[in-house]
């Protein structure tokens, strides 16, 4: 028989929405954080005991709950920041629900004191149940304070959950963390256990943000990530987005805010990916703080309790634009396109003091630490938002040796890309002319103001790859048919994965039809393979096809494909080039999107500066 319907008690209600809310400590915190923010605080402190299970504070300078006011905020959907379903419209608050102090205060031992005027504060206390809780006068200065003691003290089944303090801790910190990179204007102190462990200074110039930055992700993410700024109608995308050399193998590193609010979401996810598929490696993670703004119109915030979930009305045009900008970010990385950049630094930990190192063993290069182009990317971004400032990509183009246009026509050909049209400048190139080739690896060449080295495979393959995407552009990699067709013996699967693929791999330049179960006969090769070991590359991708092609799609397969023909046909280490050959690949590579890395974020190049190599040497002192 079933059980008569009764209305869940007050307190039941708010524990049951706590459930959703509050997670732990962490989100208690979060929502009281937010609640600060959403009063105008410019100062916050944070007080953590044992992880916050036994005692989360948060104190304000915000503006204050009107005494009148204190109960009301402890129950359920009451709110001051809507009143009316059109207001769902354009939420410009970080809290809107109502929620948050009922649920916290239905699960722990609660205070909460407020002055919306200094010294006339007031305060109540509440225990779970709050019928008529006590209001008392209190000296607090203007802004509000809230201590929530013995969290889930009432809910064992949630308190079971909680994990060890630090874990606990751990979190909060992170939550904290969050928020600081967002709120600048702010400054956040955190204490555990009574010793301060965290301070963020608020943050008064824009130009001082990156001070911010490098205190909360770290100063090599704030070094190694360019600075973003772009608009459209209605959106604006700013922040700061790794290098592909900066790359992690976890997505541990990647903050996006929507209007001030930190979302996980799989359209923006899927537009950062995908803004770095051509240049990450598909196991590696780029590293992002990004901030997104639009009218509030255009995002329905509304979507789950947490707000940790938004929903675009215009998905399609903020997923472009999104990716459009990180994306154009991105390939504007090649050496030489600011006149005053100084390319890949590298930089010594300590100069090198001869007597005291041993000589062969420990060489000075070893102690190198890369630097990464930073500085190069950041001036190179401010200079195309300027866009007027004539930039060192406007290079006379360097004329070819005939002996190298015989000699590698793959090379060669990718040397004749079209040049961007642009008066030619007086100007060295930026990566500056081939002095010589080392150990058969890297090309050293000579500037101004420095040594560059690049790595000549990862150089020519990146080469290579944007040259193939061009082709691809404008209708198909044009190929070239084979004198004598060409037999590959391949596995069966691998036979029938290709004619699976005929259509993609027909558009990057391939003609071949199947000789057997076992074999295929190539007739026409993409034109700048000719000379490239073709069994090895048909065999290549066949491979890479057999085990992607279920995961990937369209344009990502077929660029999937032309990397794999990149990486295959460019000039492998261990061949002899001259220095026309080289000079040649500088030149491209100066005009090659994402010059400065190969396909796998790889850096391409380095310069060790004039500069360094006096210090090291002890020189003019
Ligand atoms: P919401 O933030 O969704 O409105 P909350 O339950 O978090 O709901 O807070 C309820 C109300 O209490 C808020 O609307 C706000 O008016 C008030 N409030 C909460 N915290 C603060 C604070 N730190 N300073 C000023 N007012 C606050
Ligand atoms: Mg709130």
């Amino acid at each position: 028989m079933s059980q008569r319907i009764q209305k869940l008690q007050p307190l039941l209600a708010n524990q049951i929405a706590a459930g959703e809310v509050i997670g732990r400590p962490a989100s208690a915190v979060k929502e009281l954080i937010e609640n600060s923010l959403d009063a105008g605080a410019t100062e916050i402190e944070v007080d953590i005991e044992q992880g916050g299970i036994q005692l989360i504070r948060v104190r304000d300078n915000g503006s204050g709950i009107h005494r009148e006011d204190l109960l009301l905020a402890t129950s359920r959907h009451a709110t001051s920041k809507i009143q009316q379903v059109d207001d769902l419209d354009k939420i410009a608050t970080l809290g809107f629900r109502g929620e948050a102090l009922a649920s916290i205060c239905s699960v722990s031992r609660f205070t909460l004191a407020s002055a919306q005027e200094s010294g006339k504060g007031w305060q109540i206390q509440i225990e779970g149940i709050h019928e008529n809780p006590e209001q008392a006068p209190l000296a607090h200065p203007r802004g509000t304070t809230i201590e929530i003691r013995d969290l889930f003290f009432n809910t064992p089944a949630r308190r079971k959950f909680l994990r060890a303090e630090k874990t606990e801790f751990d979190h909060i910190d992170e939550v904290l963390k969050r928020i600081a990179l967002s709120s600048f204007q702010t400054s956040f102190t955190l204490t555990h256990n009574k010793r301060q462990v965290r301070h963020y200074r608020k943050i008064e110039q824009e130009s001082d943000r990156t001070a911010r930055l490098s205190a909360l992700c770290g100063s090599a993410f704030a070094e190694q990530a360019l600075h973003i700024e772009a608009a459209a109608v209605d959106l604006r995308l700013s922040g700061w987005t790794g290098l592909p050399t900066f790359s992690r193998n976890q997505g541990d590193l990647q903050y996006f805010y929507v209007n001030g609010r930190i979302v996980r979401d799989k359209l923006l996810n899927h537009a950062m990916r995908s803004a770095y598929h051509d240049v990450l490696y598909h196991d590696r993670h780029p590293a992002y703080v990004l901030f997104l703004e639009l009218a509030p119109q255009q995002v329905d915030v509304n979507v789950h309790p947490t707000k940790h979930e938004v929903r675009f009305r215009e998905s399609r045009l903020v997923y472009d634009f999104i990716r459009r900008s990180v994306h154009d970010a991105l390939a504007s990385l090649r050496p030489g396109a600011s006149p005053s950049a100084a390319p890949t630094k590298i930089t010594f930990d300590k100069p090198y003091t001869g007597s005291s190192t041993k000589p062969s063993t420990s060489s000075p290069v070893s102690s190198f630490k890369i630097q990464e182009q930073i500085s190069l990317y950041k001036k190179l971004h401010e200079d195309r938002v300027a866009s007027d400032v004539p930039t060192r990509d406007a290079l006379p183009k360097i004329a070819l040796g005939a002996e190298w246009q015989e000699a590698s026509p793959p090379l060669a050909a990718a040397a004749r890309a079209p040049t961007p049209e642009k008066t030619p400048a007086p100007s060295e190139p930026p990566l500056g002319h081939a002095l010589a080739q080392f150990r058969d690896i890297y090309i050293l060449a000579e500037t101004s103001d420095g040594l560059i080295i690049v790595d000549m495979h990862a150089a020519h393959e990146r080469v290579l790859y944007e040259r193939f995407k061009q082709e691809l552009a404008t209708q198909r990699v044009p190929s070239q048919v084979l004198f004598v067709p060409l037999t590959v013996t391949l596995r069966e699967q691998e036979v029938d994965c290709l004619e699976v693929h005929r259509h993609s791999l027909e558009q990057s330049g391939w003609g071949f039809e199947p000789s057997s179960q076992e074999s295929i006969i190539i007739r026409e090769v993409p034109q700048l393979l000719a000379q490239a070991d073709l069994k090895q590359l048909i065999q290549d991708l066949a491979c890479d096809l057999l085990t992607q092609s279920k995961s990937t799609r369209g344009e990502e397969l077929l660029h999937k494909i032309l990397g794999t023909m990149a990486c295959r046909g460019a000039v492998h280490a261990k061949r002899r080039l001259s220095i026309s050959e080289m000079n040649a690949l500088l030149r491209d590579m100066e005009k090659t999107q994402h010059g400065g890395q190969c396909n796998h974020g790889r850096p391409t190049w380095m310069q060790l500066s004039l500069h360094e190599l006096d210090r090291l040497f002890l020189r003019g002192r």
